[in-house]
């Protein structure tokens, strides 16, 4: 059975230090063995978010979670070939400066697959940006399209290979998340 929600935690040093059965079943569902547990305990969560707006971002979310000693809940995409998933995080204060996320899955709906995010797919030298929230493609005018309406756009993936995805935070995530710690 598909997973439907899992559960981590990190402690006051940004380590990984827990993670529940789900977590495992949810990398391997989605080929990602090199994520389960055993393999990334007490990794850094910063080796796995990688651009500079989203970092940031995470870190003010961090920082008010462990100082205020509230949660924070929000809605994202995690989106495989073959399916939109429309996910939810919450993420709450422990002890020590330990952090806890809890990740579920609001919805899922089924589509035909998206070569572009598949794990296996060979890939060029072309870089393609994508949100890390919402999972639009960020376009180099700055615009921000679904993912299945930038996969039928010739101009995008014109060439034998596709492109390389890499994340950046698109203008409508970036003003959501400015407006929500601008009211904290
Ligand atoms: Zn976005």
């Amino acid at each position: 059975m598909a997973v439907k929600s899992f559960t981590y935690s990190i402690d006051g040093q940004d380590r990984l230090v827990t993670a529940d059965s789900e977590w495992d079943a949810f990398a391997l569902e989605n080929y990602a063995p090199q994520l389960t547990f055993e393999r990334i305990r007490y990794a850094s969560i910063w080796d796995f978010i990688y651009d500079t707006e989203t970092r940031h971002i995470y870190r003010l979310v961090l920082d008010k979670v462990r100082y205020s000693t509230v949660s924070v809940r929000f809605p994202f995409r995690c989106d495989s070939p073959d399916s939109r998933r429309f996910m939810k995080m919450e993420i709450l204060p422990l002890d020590a400066m330990g952090v806890r996320f809890n990740t579920s899955i609001i919805r899922e709906e089924k589509r035909g697959p998206v070569r572009l995010l598949d794990a296996f797919a060979e890939r060029g030298e072309k870089l393609i940006s994508m949100c890390s929230w919402c999972k639009c493609v960020i376009l180099e005018d700055g615009n921000c399209i679904d993912v299945e309406e930038a996969a039928r756009r010739p101009d995008l993936f014109n060439e034998p290979r596709l492109p390389q995805l890499n994340h950046g935070t698109c203008a409508a995530c970036s003003k959501k998340w400015l407006d929500k710690i601008s009211s904290w």
